[in-house]
Protein backbone atom coordinates (compact mmCIF):
# COMPACT_ATOMS: atom_id res chain seq x y z
CA UNK A 1 0.00 0.00 0.00
CA UNK A 2 1.22 3.53 -0.71
CA UNK A 3 1.45 5.51 2.77
CA UNK A 4 1.22 9.15 0.56
CA UNK A 5 -2.25 8.16 -0.51
CA UNK A 6 -4.56 10.00 1.15
CA UNK A 7 -7.50 7.87 0.93
CA UNK A 8 -8.28 3.85 2.60
CA UNK A 9 -10.33 2.93 0.20
CA UNK A 10 -9.52 5.29 -2.91
CA UNK A 11 -11.94 3.62 -5.12
CA UNK A 12 -14.80 4.17 -2.97
CA UNK A 13 -13.78 7.37 -1.11
CA UNK A 14 -13.94 9.33 -4.84
CA UNK A 15 -16.39 7.10 -6.38
CA UNK A 16 -18.47 9.92 -7.87
CA UNK A 17 -22.27 11.13 -6.85
CA UNK A 18 -24.48 8.90 -9.21
CA UNK A 19 -22.62 5.43 -8.83
CA UNK A 20 -22.48 6.11 -5.19
CA UNK A 21 -26.08 6.38 -5.39
CA UNK A 22 -26.64 3.27 -7.25
CA UNK A 23 -23.96 1.01 -4.89
CA UNK A 24 -26.29 2.30 -1.90
CA UNK A 25 -29.65 1.81 -3.26
CA UNK A 26 -28.18 -1.87 -3.95
CA UNK A 27 -26.50 -2.22 -0.76
CA UNK A 28 -29.62 -1.40 1.05
CA UNK A 29 -31.71 -3.33 -0.73
CA UNK A 30 -29.91 -6.30 0.42
CA UNK A 31 -29.36 -5.74 3.96
CA UNK A 32 -33.48 -4.99 3.80
CA UNK A 33 -33.95 -8.53 2.34
CA UNK A 34 -31.42 -9.76 5.00
CA UNK A 35 -33.83 -8.09 7.78
CA UNK A 36 -36.95 -8.96 6.42
CA UNK A 37 -35.82 -12.38 6.40
CA UNK A 38 -33.84 -13.28 9.14
CA UNK A 39 -35.52 -10.85 11.98
CA UNK A 40 -39.10 -11.84 12.98
CA UNK A 41 -39.20 -8.23 14.73
CA UNK A 42 -38.33 -6.39 11.83
CA UNK A 43 -40.86 -8.71 9.30
CA UNK A 44 -43.68 -8.16 11.14
CA UNK A 45 -42.83 -4.04 11.26
CA UNK A 46 -42.33 -4.04 7.42
CA UNK A 47 -45.55 -6.25 6.78
CA UNK A 48 -47.63 -3.91 9.07
CA UNK A 49 -46.33 -1.07 6.63
CA UNK A 50 -47.17 -3.44 3.59
CA UNK A 51 -43.51 -3.01 1.98
CA UNK A 52 -41.32 -5.78 0.89
CA UNK A 53 -38.23 -6.53 -0.56
CA UNK A 54 -39.96 -6.45 -3.86
CA UNK A 55 -40.81 -2.78 -3.12
CA UNK A 56 -37.62 -1.16 -3.15
CA UNK A 57 -36.70 -0.41 -6.45
CA UNK A 58 -35.95 2.92 -6.44
CA UNK A 59 -34.17 5.52 -3.41
CA UNK A 60 -37.96 7.18 -2.96
CA UNK A 61 -38.75 3.50 -2.08
CA UNK A 62 -36.51 3.79 0.86
CA UNK A 63 -38.49 6.20 2.86
CA UNK A 64 -41.37 3.83 2.80
CA UNK A 65 -39.58 1.60 5.07
CA UNK A 66 -40.45 2.09 8.53
CA UNK A 67 -37.80 3.19 11.26
CA UNK A 68 -36.51 2.10 14.34
CA UNK A 69 -36.35 3.77 17.45
CA UNK A 70 -33.80 2.57 20.25
CA UNK A 71 -36.93 2.22 22.74
CA UNK A 72 -38.44 -0.07 20.48
CA UNK A 73 -35.10 -2.58 20.41
CA UNK A 74 -35.02 -1.90 24.45
CA UNK A 75 -38.42 -3.87 24.41
CA UNK A 76 -37.82 -6.09 22.22
CA UNK A 77 -34.73 -7.61 24.81
CA UNK A 78 -36.78 -7.69 27.44
CA UNK A 79 -38.56 -10.88 25.80
CA UNK A 80 -37.88 -14.31 24.54
CA UNK A 81 -35.36 -15.14 23.31
CA UNK A 82 -32.77 -14.52 25.78
CA UNK A 83 -30.48 -11.84 25.44
CA UNK A 84 -31.22 -10.22 22.21
CA UNK A 85 -35.19 -10.73 21.56
CA UNK A 86 -36.35 -12.13 18.71
CA UNK A 87 -34.40 -9.19 16.04
CA UNK A 88 -31.46 -11.51 15.95
CA UNK A 89 -30.76 -12.11 12.36
CA UNK A 90 -28.31 -14.91 13.10
CA UNK A 91 -27.89 -18.05 15.49
CA UNK A 92 -26.47 -17.12 19.02
CA UNK A 93 -23.64 -19.62 18.08
CA UNK A 94 -22.24 -17.01 15.57
CA UNK A 95 -22.36 -14.18 18.08
CA UNK A 96 -18.64 -13.45 19.16
CA UNK A 97 -18.99 -10.09 20.81
CA UNK A 98 -21.49 -8.36 23.32
CA UNK A 99 -21.50 -4.51 23.83
CA UNK A 100 -24.16 -2.38 25.33
CA UNK A 101 -25.25 1.30 24.39
CA UNK A 102 -23.56 4.02 26.92
CA UNK A 103 -26.51 6.23 26.96
CA UNK A 104 -27.28 8.05 29.81
CA UNK A 105 -30.69 7.30 30.40
CA UNK A 106 -33.06 4.28 30.58
CA UNK A 107 -31.84 0.45 30.24
CA UNK A 108 -29.05 -0.33 27.84
CA UNK A 109 -29.79 -1.76 24.48
CA UNK A 110 -27.42 -4.92 24.07
CA UNK A 111 -25.76 -5.22 20.87
CA UNK A 112 -24.78 -8.70 19.29
CA UNK A 113 -21.99 -8.54 16.90
CA UNK A 114 -20.62 -11.83 14.96
CA UNK A 115 -16.58 -11.88 13.92
CA UNK A 116 -17.78 -10.90 10.53
CA UNK A 117 -19.15 -7.69 12.15
CA UNK A 118 -16.78 -6.78 13.89
CA UNK A 119 -14.03 -7.34 11.15
CA UNK A 120 -16.46 -4.75 9.49
CA UNK A 121 -16.27 -2.38 12.56
CA UNK A 122 -12.61 -2.63 12.44
CA UNK A 123 -13.09 -1.79 8.79
CA UNK A 124 -15.00 1.37 9.27
CA UNK A 125 -12.75 2.36 11.25
CA UNK A 126 -9.76 2.64 9.00
CA UNK A 127 -11.27 4.83 7.19
CA UNK A 128 -11.10 7.20 9.89
CA UNK A 129 -7.94 6.64 11.23
CA UNK A 130 -6.62 6.30 7.88
CA UNK A 131 -8.12 9.87 6.90
CA UNK A 132 -6.90 11.17 9.68
CA UNK A 133 -2.88 10.84 9.15
CA UNK A 134 -2.66 7.35 10.99
CA UNK A 135 0.25 5.02 9.24
CA UNK A 136 1.90 2.13 10.31
CA UNK A 137 4.85 4.09 11.72
CA UNK A 138 2.59 5.41 14.63
CA UNK A 139 2.54 4.15 18.05
CA UNK A 140 -1.29 4.76 19.29
CA UNK A 141 -2.33 5.04 22.78
CA UNK A 142 -5.82 3.96 24.18
CA UNK A 143 -6.45 5.21 27.39
CA UNK A 144 -9.99 4.21 27.98
CA UNK A 145 -11.74 1.64 30.40
CA UNK A 146 -11.89 -1.68 27.62
CA UNK A 147 -15.23 -2.77 29.31
CA UNK A 148 -18.78 -3.69 27.59
CA UNK A 149 -18.78 -0.38 26.07
CA UNK A 150 -17.56 -0.29 22.38
CA UNK A 151 -16.04 2.72 22.83
CA UNK A 152 -12.17 2.99 20.98
CA UNK A 153 -11.86 -0.53 20.74
CA UNK A 154 -12.75 -0.73 17.20
CA UNK A 155 -10.76 2.31 17.04
CA UNK A 156 -8.00 -0.37 18.51
CA UNK A 157 -8.45 -2.96 15.82
CA UNK A 158 -8.44 -0.18 13.33
CA UNK A 159 -5.01 0.90 14.16
CA UNK A 160 -3.67 -2.64 13.89
CA UNK A 161 -5.07 -3.04 11.02
CA UNK A 162 -3.78 -0.68 9.22
CA UNK A 163 -0.34 -1.24 10.35
CA UNK A 164 0.05 1.11 13.51
CA UNK A 165 1.69 -0.18 16.50
CA UNK A 166 -1.24 0.21 19.65
CA UNK A 167 -0.74 -0.06 23.54
CA UNK A 168 -3.77 -0.09 25.86
CA UNK A 169 -3.69 2.01 28.64
CA UNK A 170 -6.61 0.01 29.62
CA UNK A 171 -7.11 -0.81 33.59
CA UNK A 172 -3.99 2.19 34.09
CA UNK A 173 -4.82 5.56 35.95
CA UNK A 174 -4.77 9.43 34.20
CA UNK A 175 -1.27 9.53 35.70
CA UNK A 176 0.21 6.38 34.94
CA UNK A 177 -1.36 7.03 31.44
CA UNK A 178 0.62 10.17 30.82
CA UNK A 179 3.69 8.20 31.69
CA UNK A 180 3.22 5.63 29.47
CA UNK A 181 2.66 8.11 26.65
CA UNK A 182 5.66 9.95 27.98
CA UNK A 183 7.69 6.78 28.68
CA UNK A 184 6.83 4.80 24.54
CA UNK A 185 6.80 8.35 23.01
CA UNK A 186 3.16 7.65 21.62
CA UNK A 187 1.85 9.41 18.78
CA UNK A 188 -1.28 9.27 18.68
CA UNK A 189 -4.26 8.63 20.75
CA UNK A 190 -8.13 8.04 21.17
CA UNK A 191 -10.47 9.62 23.58
CA UNK A 192 -13.27 11.62 24.76
CA UNK A 193 -12.81 15.50 24.10
CA UNK A 194 -13.87 15.38 28.38
CA UNK A 195 -11.37 12.44 29.65
CA UNK A 196 -8.73 14.53 27.03
CA UNK A 197 -9.49 18.03 28.44
CA UNK A 198 -8.96 16.30 32.01
CA UNK A 199 -5.64 14.41 31.23
CA UNK A 200 -4.11 17.44 30.21
CA UNK A 201 -5.15 19.31 33.13
CA UNK A 202 -4.05 16.80 35.08
CA UNK A 203 -0.28 16.16 33.49
CA UNK A 204 -0.37 20.00 34.52
CA UNK A 205 -1.53 20.40 37.60
CA UNK A 206 -0.36 17.35 39.38
CA UNK A 207 2.53 15.97 37.48
CA UNK A 208 4.20 19.35 36.25
CA UNK A 209 4.37 17.64 32.91
CA UNK A 210 3.42 20.47 29.77
CA UNK A 211 1.34 17.52 27.40
CA UNK A 212 2.02 19.80 24.57
CA UNK A 213 5.76 18.31 25.04
CA UNK A 214 4.84 15.14 24.92
CA UNK A 215 5.00 13.55 21.48
CA UNK A 216 1.38 13.09 20.76
CA UNK A 217 1.30 14.74 17.16
CA UNK A 218 -2.90 13.32 16.33
CA UNK A 219 -5.92 12.55 17.91
CA UNK A 220 -9.07 11.26 17.37
CA UNK A 221 -11.99 12.14 19.87
CA UNK A 222 -15.43 10.69 19.80
CA UNK A 223 -18.65 9.73 22.19
CA UNK A 224 -19.21 13.67 22.45
CA UNK A 225 -19.43 16.55 20.14
CA UNK A 226 -16.84 18.79 21.21
CA UNK A 227 -14.46 17.96 18.56
CA UNK A 228 -16.76 19.98 16.72
CA UNK A 229 -17.37 22.51 18.82
CA UNK A 230 -14.95 25.33 18.00
CA UNK A 231 -13.93 26.52 21.02
CA UNK A 232 -13.28 22.68 22.76
CA UNK A 233 -11.02 21.97 19.63
CA UNK A 234 -8.70 25.38 20.04
CA UNK A 235 -8.57 24.12 23.57
CA UNK A 236 -7.80 20.37 23.14
CA UNK A 237 -5.39 21.70 20.28
CA UNK A 238 -3.73 24.23 22.57
CA UNK A 239 -3.50 21.38 25.52
CA UNK A 240 -2.05 18.67 23.71
CA UNK A 241 -0.21 20.75 20.57
CA UNK A 242 -1.98 18.43 18.18
CA UNK A 243 -4.39 17.79 15.52
CA UNK A 244 -7.98 17.09 16.81
CA UNK A 245 -10.08 15.00 15.07
CA UNK A 246 -13.45 14.17 15.33
CA UNK A 247 -15.45 10.96 15.10
CA UNK A 248 -19.15 10.25 15.51
CA UNK A 249 -20.42 6.73 15.76
CA UNK A 250 -22.63 4.42 17.82
CA UNK A 251 -22.96 1.48 19.23
CA UNK A 252 -26.04 0.28 17.71
CA UNK A 253 -24.90 1.96 14.21
CA UNK A 254 -21.15 1.76 13.99
CA UNK A 255 -18.66 4.18 13.07
CA UNK A 256 -20.66 6.56 10.23
CA UNK A 257 -18.48 9.39 9.88
CA UNK A 258 -15.19 11.06 10.38
CA UNK A 259 -13.40 14.50 9.94
CA UNK A 260 -10.24 14.20 7.20
CA UNK A 261 -7.46 15.49 7.27
CA UNK A 262 -8.36 18.81 5.47
CA UNK A 263 -10.49 19.52 8.18
CA UNK A 264 -13.32 21.56 6.27
CA UNK A 265 -15.56 21.54 9.92
CA UNK A 266 -17.64 18.62 9.65
CA UNK A 267 -17.83 15.24 9.58
CA UNK A 268 -17.18 13.11 6.25
CA UNK A 269 -20.77 10.45 6.25
CA UNK A 270 -18.90 6.65 4.74
CA UNK A 271 -21.57 6.58 2.73
CA UNK A 272 -19.93 3.36 1.15
CA UNK A 273 -21.34 1.80 4.18
CA UNK A 274 -24.05 3.88 5.38
CA UNK A 275 -26.91 5.74 3.90
CA UNK A 276 -27.45 8.89 5.87
CA UNK A 277 -31.17 10.53 5.44
CA UNK A 278 -31.60 13.96 7.27
CA UNK A 279 -35.73 14.19 7.94
CA UNK A 280 -37.31 17.35 8.87
CA UNK A 281 -38.53 16.49 12.34
CA UNK A 282 -41.64 18.85 12.04
CA UNK A 283 -42.80 17.41 8.54
CA UNK A 284 -41.61 14.13 8.38
CA UNK A 285 -39.66 15.16 4.87
CA UNK A 286 -36.42 14.41 3.36
CA UNK A 287 -34.11 17.49 3.59
CA UNK A 288 -31.37 17.03 0.65
CA UNK A 289 -30.45 20.57 0.79
CA UNK A 290 -27.26 22.42 2.32
CA UNK A 291 -28.12 24.55 5.81
CA UNK A 292 -31.31 23.17 6.85
CA UNK A 293 -31.10 21.08 10.23
CA UNK A 294 -33.13 17.68 10.89
CA UNK A 295 -32.50 14.33 12.28
CA UNK A 296 -30.54 11.53 11.33
CA UNK A 297 -31.70 8.11 10.24
CA UNK A 298 -29.48 5.96 9.27
CA UNK A 299 -28.79 2.29 7.71
CA UNK A 300 -25.45 0.40 8.07
CA UNK A 301 -25.69 -1.56 4.93
CA UNK A 302 -22.88 -4.29 6.27
CA UNK A 303 -24.05 -5.11 9.69
CA UNK A 304 -25.55 -8.47 10.24
CA UNK A 305 -26.55 -9.91 13.73
CA UNK A 306 -28.75 -7.04 14.66
CA UNK A 307 -29.07 -5.09 11.37
CA UNK A 308 -29.41 -1.10 11.27
CA UNK A 309 -32.20 -0.68 8.94
CA UNK A 310 -33.56 3.11 9.21
CA UNK A 311 -32.34 3.84 12.81
CA UNK A 312 -34.03 6.92 13.88
CA UNK A 313 -30.79 8.19 15.49
CA UNK A 314 -31.90 11.52 17.02
CA UNK A 315 -29.07 13.10 16.17
CA UNK A 316 -29.37 16.57 14.93
CA UNK A 317 -27.41 16.99 11.47
CA UNK A 318 -27.26 19.34 8.25
CA UNK A 319 -25.32 18.99 5.14
CA UNK A 320 -22.69 21.11 4.03
CA UNK A 321 -22.66 23.35 1.24
CA UNK A 322 -19.63 23.03 -0.30
CA UNK A 323 -17.65 19.77 -1.29
CA UNK A 324 -14.95 19.08 0.84
CA UNK A 325 -11.11 19.91 -0.75
CA UNK A 326 -10.11 16.54 0.17
CA UNK A 327 -11.43 14.87 -3.10
CA UNK A 328 -13.39 12.75 -1.31
CA UNK A 329 -17.26 12.49 -2.59
CA UNK A 330 -18.79 11.44 0.55
CA UNK A 331 -21.03 14.50 1.95
CA UNK A 332 -20.39 16.19 4.64
CA UNK A 333 -22.22 17.37 7.93
CA UNK A 334 -21.32 20.81 8.91
CA UNK A 335 -20.21 21.18 12.23
CA UNK A 336 -20.69 17.54 13.25
CA UNK A 337 -23.60 16.55 15.31
CA UNK A 338 -24.60 19.39 16.51
CA UNK A 339 -26.67 18.12 19.04
CA UNK A 340 -29.49 15.34 19.79
CA UNK A 341 -33.06 16.55 18.91
CA UNK A 342 -33.75 14.96 22.90
CA UNK A 343 -31.63 17.11 24.17
CA UNK A 344 -32.78 20.16 22.42
CA UNK A 345 -34.93 21.73 25.27
CA UNK A 346 -37.06 24.51 25.24
CA UNK A 347 -36.16 26.91 28.12
CA UNK A 348 -38.51 30.19 28.81
CA UNK A 349 -39.93 29.39 25.65
CA UNK A 350 -36.49 29.63 23.65
CA UNK A 351 -34.80 26.57 21.52
CA UNK A 352 -32.09 25.66 23.87
CA UNK A 353 -28.82 23.13 22.29
CA UNK A 354 -26.84 22.72 25.17
CA UNK A 355 -23.59 22.57 22.80
CA UNK A 356 -24.27 26.39 22.41
CA UNK A 357 -23.47 26.70 26.19
CA UNK A 358 -19.98 24.82 25.23
CA UNK A 359 -19.49 26.71 22.44
CA UNK A 360 -19.24 29.99 24.84
CA UNK A 361 -18.08 28.98 28.07
CA UNK A 362 -14.79 27.29 26.15
CA UNK A 363 -14.67 30.25 24.16
CA UNK A 364 -13.36 32.35 27.34
CA UNK A 365 -9.93 33.28 28.14
CA UNK A 366 -9.87 32.28 31.67
CA UNK A 367 -12.40 30.09 32.46
CA UNK A 368 -11.82 26.69 33.06
CA UNK A 369 -12.72 23.57 30.85
CA UNK A 370 -15.78 22.18 33.06
CA UNK A 371 -19.07 23.68 33.57
CA UNK A 372 -22.73 22.56 34.80
CA UNK A 373 -26.38 23.68 33.79
CA UNK A 374 -28.86 23.46 36.11
CA UNK A 375 -32.54 24.20 34.36
CA UNK A 376 -35.19 24.18 37.23
CA UNK A 377 -38.54 25.90 37.61
CA UNK A 378 -40.17 27.72 40.52
CA UNK A 379 -43.91 28.31 40.20
CA UNK A 380 -44.06 29.91 36.84
CA UNK A 381 -40.61 30.81 36.21
CA UNK A 382 -37.65 28.79 34.73
CA UNK A 383 -34.22 29.37 35.68
CA UNK A 384 -30.80 28.49 33.90
CA UNK A 385 -27.90 28.51 36.87
CA UNK A 386 -24.63 27.82 34.89
CA UNK A 387 -21.87 27.24 37.09
CA UNK A 388 -18.11 27.88 35.19
CA UNK A 389 -14.52 27.82 37.58
CA UNK A 390 -12.33 30.31 37.06
CA UNK A 391 -8.56 29.62 36.87
CA UNK A 392 -6.00 30.62 39.29
CA UNK A 393 -4.44 33.35 37.49
CA UNK A 394 -7.77 34.84 36.20
CA UNK A 395 -9.14 35.62 39.71
CA UNK A 396 -8.43 39.61 39.04
CA UNK A 397 -10.69 39.88 36.14
CA UNK A 398 -13.66 37.57 37.61
CA UNK A 399 -16.04 40.81 36.79
CA UNK A 400 -14.73 41.51 33.57
CA UNK A 401 -15.10 37.57 32.55
CA UNK A 402 -18.37 37.95 34.02
CA UNK A 403 -19.38 40.48 31.93
CA UNK A 404 -17.75 38.90 28.87
CA UNK A 405 -19.67 35.68 29.68
CA UNK A 406 -23.11 37.15 30.35
CA UNK A 407 -23.16 38.80 26.61
CA UNK A 408 -21.33 35.92 25.04
CA UNK A 409 -24.73 33.88 26.32
CA UNK A 410 -27.43 36.34 25.64
CA UNK A 411 -25.85 36.98 21.83
CA UNK A 412 -25.55 32.91 20.95
CA UNK A 413 -28.40 31.60 22.99
CA UNK A 414 -30.68 34.48 23.60
CA UNK A 415 -31.28 33.33 27.18
CA UNK A 416 -30.48 35.03 31.14
CA UNK A 417 -28.63 32.67 32.97
CA UNK A 418 -28.18 33.10 36.78
CA UNK A 419 -23.80 32.68 36.91
CA UNK A 420 -22.18 30.94 39.56
CA UNK A 421 -18.22 31.22 39.19
CA UNK A 422 -16.47 29.02 41.50
CA UNK A 423 -12.60 28.56 42.30
CA UNK A 424 -10.71 25.68 40.09
CA UNK A 425 -11.51 21.99 40.95
CA UNK A 426 -14.73 22.55 42.07
CA UNK A 427 -17.02 20.93 39.48
CA UNK A 428 -17.42 16.73 39.09
CA UNK A 429 -14.67 15.64 36.52
CA UNK A 430 -15.90 13.01 34.22
CA UNK A 431 -14.26 9.91 33.02
CA UNK A 432 -16.00 9.00 29.63
CA UNK A 433 -19.37 10.69 28.73
CA UNK A 434 -19.98 13.77 30.66
CA UNK A 435 -23.42 14.45 32.14
CA UNK A 436 -23.27 18.55 32.30
CA UNK A 437 -26.30 19.78 31.49
CA UNK A 438 -29.47 18.48 33.97
CA UNK A 439 -33.08 19.62 33.80
CA UNK A 440 -35.19 19.47 36.91
CA UNK A 441 -38.47 21.40 35.80
CA UNK A 442 -41.33 18.38 36.51
CA UNK A 443 -41.90 16.35 33.48
CA UNK A 444 -45.01 18.08 31.71
CA UNK A 445 -43.65 21.22 30.81
CA UNK A 446 -40.51 19.46 28.86
ZN1 LIG B 1 -12.41 15.77 3.38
Amino acid sequence: MNYDQPYWNPVLETLPGDALRGLQLKKFQRVFRWTYTHSKFHRSLYEAAGISPEDIRAFADIRRVPTVEKSMMRDIQRKDPFPYGDALCVPLDEVTVFRQTSGTTGQPVYQPDTWQDWEWWAECWAYILWAQGYRPSDRVFLPFGYNVFVAFWAGHYAAEKIGCEVVPGGVLDTKARILKIQELRATAMMGTPTYLLGMAETARLKMGIDPAQLTVNKITCAGECGASIPSTKRRLEDAWGARIYDHAGATEIGAWSYECAAQPGGLHVNEAMFLVEIIDTETGQLIEEPGRRGKMVITAFDRQAQPCVRFDSKDVIEWAAEPCPCGRSFRVIQGGVVGRADDITKVKGVLLAPSAIEEVVRGIQGLGDEYEVVVDQTGNSETIRLRVEILPEARDQCTLIQSELEDQLRLKTNLRYDLEICGCGSLPRYETKAKRFKDLRPKKTQ
